[in-house]
Order: structure tokens, then C-alpha cells, then sequence
């Protein structure tokens, strides 16, 4: 070193293992000028970028690591709980820890300075925070007895009224930094200043089945799983208020994690909770959250300022310190599970956090998943029932025979019985909900005189038929073009729509009841920031007649004057390659019947119609009678006998690349990997996907079976870990363990 020059910074001297949340396995070493608590948070120099790191612990001291570039003081270190969070997630899942990382944090500090965080910080929450001590003598007890400024804010801290962050800075010029530090140290704890006007929504009296729910929870100590069985409109989402507030009330720095699994159904179940706890501040965490926003309810959550914490699957993965109960609402709707990169499925990370952490956890539904049903029968779950709804009642669900039925049987969406229930309701002024399944059923164009259809150049699907641009796009490859005026193929100037996509049927609807008032809300109109709330908004204000829509609008909303629903073509999921086809599509048309009839209007009784060609389908008998536990038994005793899940456990290899032969090299000499499964896990020979060509890439799959989770879980590390040293580069590949879409 020369001489008289000046160091501008301290020698980096310890070594740290680093995760960071870049999808690629291993973590990393960088240097530091000090130690640091596992759990910290750090910023580190990645190949060119920069992303956030997590500390894990020390590693080797050696030549060429890059040192950290910032320590992000102004959060606290994620604590153990919730490392192993991740950790477990990744090894479960058969994904690098930094990929979980990636999804679990807020990606906005990736590129903040530490003054930017601290200021973000003190915006979206301290400054508006009203403070108490958490125990007030050992507050003062622990301060020195000469810091007089130390010991007039600690007694403020005690006085009744919170004490707010402007209010502190008058005692003492350090006193938001000092605060902030006594809440790590569990001193003291923050609330938000709650507006004086703010009163709580009242809380119902509770049914006697919900007591007896609530009690339950309430008596359990530890880890303590519950299935709340309930039919809609059975009072569940109260339970779940109840239960909040008697974890929040029972320890005041306890946090409660409420999943649901839809995002525009989160507004309304935050509402909910946002009423009935005034004071408090949620935390929400979702997908459709800009990046700031979503690091300020992360941040809340994660200093324990919010001690509510809702939202949808990516929510299982946020830093919970204090959490006390775990919540999911509709457990067994299948966007739980995660269907890119890390498929966790949020439902059983929930349970594993309860578990984790020792606390109740209550999955409710009213119609369970199959796992969560069984293990209810078996006793691991504790079930819980609800078993009448709380105000109004279930509607009778009625059969329309498509083979008796004149309109159905020539062709028309819209059946005979259907358009005379849809006259009455609309005679009544009630409202009605029409659902068709999925976009699958959007309309493809087709020549009528040659037989063209509107294929995807680069998929095995058809391009769908979209009216409002007169364009043709493929919904799984974006691939779009315009409308043809002719047949390609024979030059016919007659092309139609075929299928039963929701615009044809809100046209249908527009023919024959034009003075109605009609919406549309699917994925398509959805597409629109906003835009379902505000289609959802109009169906509560009472300024739609008739709503259309796909399986999007038969969830969880508490619609008053809805006393029709009907099912357009429910049919497709009793014949389907995919097992789990009747569990949805009953769970489906139970969801959907509850949107009737949950207030007593009008004069109408309510009801749901289904139009289809299978009346005497077991599927549909159970339906009519709302009979769950009936469908459940018949689909377990199917599964039992064909070695399904949740009497097996599965995982699927999923690869795909441009060129078929590739892909079938690859799963050719994965199948020669896995010549060695121990006897219970069997491993299937490849198939073609569900949907085998995408864009152009071909995609195929093997499933493998075993008997018990832990055989199942040896094998694919073992496998993965081989398939990785495999030279087939450009095939893409991913495990998936709990497969829920095959
Ligand atoms: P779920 O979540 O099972 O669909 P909710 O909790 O939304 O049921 O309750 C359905 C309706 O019944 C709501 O309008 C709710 O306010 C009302 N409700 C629930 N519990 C009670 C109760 N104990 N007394 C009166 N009304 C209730
Ligand atoms: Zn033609
Ligand atoms: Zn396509």
C-alpha cells in the first residue's frame, strides 16, 4: 500500500453464506467488515445486477468473493422461522431456495438505497403510528436511571393513550429510532393511529355451530388443524373474524394470516375485516400490488405493525415474526397451488407454518378437497361443522334435460326452462348469474361448408374468436391475428362462430331479453385493471339484471338479490382426462349455488338450473341434494380404487423444447435414471401433455406414484439431482410434487 493513502473503506474480513433471490441453486459467499445476524438483509452485486440477499450464516474466508454492498438496517433480520420457511419450500418443491426468494420478497428493494428504505419506511408507517409499551414496568426498568429524556418518553409509552411518532420526537430527538428499536427489542409495540371516527362493525351473535367452531379453536393449545365444513352463506368468513380478533385480543403483538385464494375476491374479504377492526393495519399481499406498494404492506407485516395480514397464495410466504393462527379461506380451490417456476401449493405451506409455529390453522370450505376431507376422516384435521346457512337459503337445484329441452336440443345456449326462470326473475326485478366452464369454450371460428377451424399456428388449440376487435387469439400462446373475410381453405364467405363463448351468450341473453340490463365479467373483460370490481360493484348496487361470466363470477361473492343461477354447459368436467375434473366442477356448481338466494328478496324461490345432458349423473344427484359428504365418499372410493391421490402421492416430470425428438431423448433417459425406484414409488413412461404443443414447444410429462410421501420426496431429490448432470441443455424440465394440473 502506498503511503499516505487514504483508505476510504474498512478491510471486508468475514466470509458469509448468502442466499439471494435469483433462481439458481447454491447460495453464495460474499465478504463483509463484520459479522452479521443470520437473517439479515443485504444488497450484493450479482454477475452485473444487483438483488437482495439473505444471510445464512458464515462461510470460509477465501480469495476473489465480492463484498456486500448494503446492509438493510432499517428492516430487522427475517428471523429463523422464516429461513426454514424457505428452506423447507425449496426442498420440498425441488426448487433453488433463491427462486423462493425471489417470490417471497418485496423485489423493490432490490434497487433502493438505504436513505430511500428508511424514508419509504417512515412514510408508510412510523410516522403514522401511535406507540405503548408492551409491559410498561420492565420498559422503565431496563432504561438507566440517568436518561432523563429516556425515562419521560417511557413513561409516556405507559400513559393510557398510545403515544404518536410526532408526539415522541417532541420528547426526544432520537425518540422514532429509539422506538423503533424497542419494538425489535418487544418493548414497546406500534399501532396504527387509529382515526377517532373509526368504530368497529358489530359483531353478529354467534349460531350455535359457529360457537361451538370458535370454542374449539379457542380451547386448542399448539399446533391444532381444523376443517371448517360449512355450505355457503353458513357464516364461515364470521368465524374467521371472530377467531382473529381473539388471537389479536388473547396477545397484543400477535399476527394473523388470512389466505383466500382469488384476487378479486380479496377486496371483499378485506372489507370485512377492515370494518370489524377499525384500528387496525392490514396488510395485503398480492399480485396486483405495484412493486413500492407491495414492499410497504411486506415491510408491515414484517415488523409486525400489521398484525392482519391477507391475501392470496404468494402471502404463505411472507415474514409472519409474530404469527398466532393461520386461516385459509375456500381451501380447496385449486389457485392455492402455484403453476410456474415454484409450484407450492399455499394451502399445505399454511398448514406447515401453523405447524411450524405451534398454532391453529382452520382451512374452511364448503366443499373441502379431497386431501383436506380425508384427513378430517382419519383424524389428523379436526372437522368442524357449520351446517345451515345463517340467513336465507339454499336453492333448489333443478336439472334441465338438454334432451327434452326444445331450444337445448336444436342448438340454443339458452334452454326453454332457462329463458322462462330468467323472465320471472327479471318480471320480479331479482337478479340472475349465468356461468359458462372455462375460456375452453370460447368460440372458435369454423367454415361451415368445409369444416376449417380457427387453429393456433404455434399450439394445439384454437384460436378464439373475439367479437368487440374482430380478432383470432390463441389463449395460451398470445398469437393473434386478424379475422379472415373468406375461408382459407374453400373461400366460403359464411364463417361462424362455433362454442359457447360468454359473448355469444350475453348476445343470446341481449336478443331475447332486450330491455334487460346485462354484464359480462371473464378473463377477457377482467384484462382491465379494475375492471371486475367495478362489473362486481354494479351486481351489488342493483344496476344489472343478468350477469354472464365464467367460473370467475361464482366465487365467494355475497350477491343479495341474485335468486338465479344457472350452469350453461357443466358437462365437459364428468368426462375428463383430468382426475381431478369432478372434484372442481362439483365444488364449482356448489359455489355457484350459493350465490342464490343468500337474502330472502323478491318473491322468487331461489334456485340453480343446470343445463345438461346427463340428469342422472351421481355428480349431479349429490348437487341437487347439496349433498357434499355424498360426493366426496363416491370420488374417494374412485380414487382409492385407481391409486389416486389422497391415497398415493405424486410428482410430475414436465419437459418441453422446440423439437419433439429432444424432448423424448430427455425423458428417454430419465426414465433410464430412475431404473432405481425403491419398491412403493412407481414411475411412469412418458405421455404428451394435456396440451402438448405451445407455442411452438413440445411438451410431455411423467408422472411418478408412491405410496408414502417421505419414499416419494427421496426419490425426486435423488432423481433431480441426476437429471441436472444430464447434457440436454435446451430441454426445459421441472419437477412438480403435488401435481394439480396434469
Ligand atoms: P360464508 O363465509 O360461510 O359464506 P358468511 O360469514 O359470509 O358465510 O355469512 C353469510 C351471511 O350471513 C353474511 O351476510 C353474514 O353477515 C351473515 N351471518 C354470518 N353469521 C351470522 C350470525 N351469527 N348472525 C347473523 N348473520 C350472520
Ligand atoms: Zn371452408
Ligand atoms: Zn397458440
Amino acid at each position: 500500500m502506498e503511503i499516505g493513502a487514504v483508505r476510504t473503506e474498512p478491510p471486508a474480513s468475514c466470509a458469509l453464506r448468502v442466499a439471494v433471490d435469483a433462481p439458481l441453486w447454491g447460495t453464495f459467499d460474499y465478504l463483509h467488515v463484520a459479522e452479521l445476524v443470520p437473517g439479515t438483509l443485504v444488497r450484493v452485486p450479482f454477475g452485473r445486477q444487483r438483488h437482495i440477499g439473505v444471510v445464512l450464516g458464515d462461510a470460509r474466508p477465501r480469495d476473489g468473493l465480492r463484498p456486500i454492498e448494503a446492509v438493510i438496517d432499517a428492516l430487522a433480520p427475517l428471523g429463523a422461522d422464516w429461513v426454514a420457511l424457505l428452506e423447507f419450500t425449496a426442498g420440498y418443491y425441488q426448487r433453488p431456495l433463491g427462486e423462493l426468494m425471489a417470490a417471497a420478497l418485496p423485489t423493490w428493494l432490490r434497487t433502493q438505497r438505504a436513505a430511500a428504505v428508511d424514508a419509504r419506511l417512515q412514510r408508510s408507517g412510523a410516522r403514522a403510528l401511535a406507540w405503548s409499551a408492551a409491559d410498561p414496568d420492565a420498559l422503565r426498568a431496563a432504561l438507566p436511571s440517568r436518561a432523563v429524556a429516556l425515562r419521560r418518553l417511557a413513561d409516556a409509552l405507559a400513559a393510557p393513550t398510545p403515544l404518536r411518532a410526532e408526539q415522541a420526537r417532541s420528547l426526544h430527538p432520537r425518540a422514532p429510532s429509539l422506538l423503533r428499536d424497542w419494538a425489535a427489542r418487544g418493548w414497546v409495540h406500534a399501532r396504527p393511529a387509529c382515526a377517532p371516527a373509526a368504530r368497529a362493525g358489530a359483531a353478529p351473535a354467534l349460531l350455535d355451530a359457529q360457537r361451538a367452531a370458535l370454542d374449539a379453536v379457542q380451547a386448542s393449545s399448539g399446533f391444532a388443524p381444523f376443517l371448517l365444513f360449512g355450505v355457503t352463506g353458513s357464516g364461515k368468513t364470521e368465524v374467521y373474524l371472530q377467531l382473529a380478533a381473539q388471537a389479536l385480543a388473547r396477545q397484543p403483538r400477535a399476527q394473523v394470516l388470512v389466505l383466500t385464494p382469488e384476487i378479486n375476491l380479496t377486496p371483499q374479504l378485506l372489507q370485512r375485516f377492515a370494518e370489524r377492526f377499525p384500528g387496525e393495519r392490514l396488510a395485503v399481499l398480492h399480485s396486483g400490488l405495484a412493486e413500492a406498494e407491495r414492499f410497504d404492506h411486506w415491510a408491515a407485516a414484517h415488523s409486525g405493525q400489521a398484525r392482519i395480514v391477507l391475501g392470496t397464495r404468494l402471502a404463505v410466504l411472507a415474514s409472519l415474526p409474530q404469527l398466532a393462527l393461520v386461516l385459509v379461506d375456500e381451501e380447496h380451490d385449486a389457485s392455492y397451488k402455484q403453476q410456474e417456476g415454484a409450484r407450492y401449493s399455499a394451502r399445505d405451506l399454511a398448514v406447515w407454518r401453523a405447524r411450524q409455529r405451534g398454532v391453529a390453522v382452520v382451512l374452511g370450505s364448503a366443499t373441502p378437497s379431497l386431501e383436506s376431507w380425508r384427513a378430517a376422516a382419519r383424524g389428523r384435521y379436526r372437522l368442524l361443522e357449520l351446517p345451515a346457512r345463517a340467513a336465507g337459503a339454499l336453492p333448489a337445484v333443478r336439472l334441465a334435460d338438454a334432451a327434452r329441452d326444445t331450444a337445448l336440443r336444436s342448438g340454443a345456449l339458452l334452454g326453454t326452462a332457462l329463458r322462462e326462470a330468467l323472465a320471472q326473475r327479471l318480471a320480479r326485478g331479482e337478479q340472475s348469474l349465468l356461468f359458462l366452464n372455462r375460456r375452453g369454450y370460447a368460440p372458435v371460428l369454423r367454415c361451415p361448408d368445409c369444416g376449417w377451424l380457427s387453429d393456433c399456428p404455434h399450439c394445439d388449440a384454437h384460436l378464439v374468436y373475439h367479437r368487440t376487435d374482430r380478432s383470432l387469439r390463441c389463449h395460451h400462446c398470445g398469437h393473434r391475428t386478424a379475422v379472415p373475410r373468406a375461408c382459407p381453405d374453400c373461400g366460403s364467405l359464411d364463417l361462424q362462430p362455433l362454442g359457447r363463448g360468454t359473448q355469444r351468450v350475453e348476445e343470446a341473453l341481449a336478443e331475447a331479453f332486450p330491455a334487460a340490463r346485462i354484464a359480462r365479467i371473464d378473463a377477457d373483460t377482467a384484462r382491465r385493471k379494475g375492471a371486475a370490481q367495478d362489473g362486481f360493484a354494479r351486481v351489488h348496487a342493483g344496476d344489472v339484471d343478468i350477469l354472464v361470466g365464467t367460473q370467475m363470477v361464482t366465487k365467494g361473492h355475497d350477491f343479495q338479490r341474485v335468486t338465479l343461477v344457472a350452469a350453461l354447459n357443466p358437462d365437459s368436467g364428468l368426462f375428463s382426462h383430468d382426475p381431478r375434473a369432478p372434484e372442481r366442477l362439483f365444488a364449482q356448481l356448489m359455489q355457484a349455488a350459493g350465490r342464490a338466494g343468500r337474502a330472502a328478496v323478491g318473491g322468487s324461490v331461489p334456485e340453480m338450473l343446470v343445463q345438461t345432458a346427463y340428469p342422472q349423473h351421481p355428480l349431479y344427484a349429490a348437487l341437487a341434494a347439496h349433498d357434499y359428504r355424498r360426493f366426496a365418499a363416491d370420488e374417494l372410493r374412485e380414487r382409492e380404487r385407481a391409486g389416486m391421490p389422497p391415497f398415493s402421492h405424486q410428482a410430475l416430470l414436465r419437459a418441453e423444447h422446440a423439437r419433439a425428438e429432444q424432448v423424448e431423448v430427455f425423458l428417454a433417459r430419465a426414465g433410464e435414471l430412475a431404473a432405481d425406484a425403491p419398491a412403493g414409488v412407481v414411475v411412469y413412461p412418458p405421455v404428451p401433455a394435456a396440451l402438448a404443443r405451445v407455442a411452438g414447444v413440445h411438451r410431455q410429462q411423467m408422472l411418478v406414484e408412491a405410496s408414502a410421501r417421505g419414499a416419494l420426496q427421496a426419490f425426486v431429490r435423488r432423481w433431480r439431482a441426476a437429471l441436472a448432470e444430464l447434457a440436454a441443455p435446451r430441454v426445459r424440465w421441472a419437477i412438480d410434487v403435488d401435481p394439480t394440473d396434469y
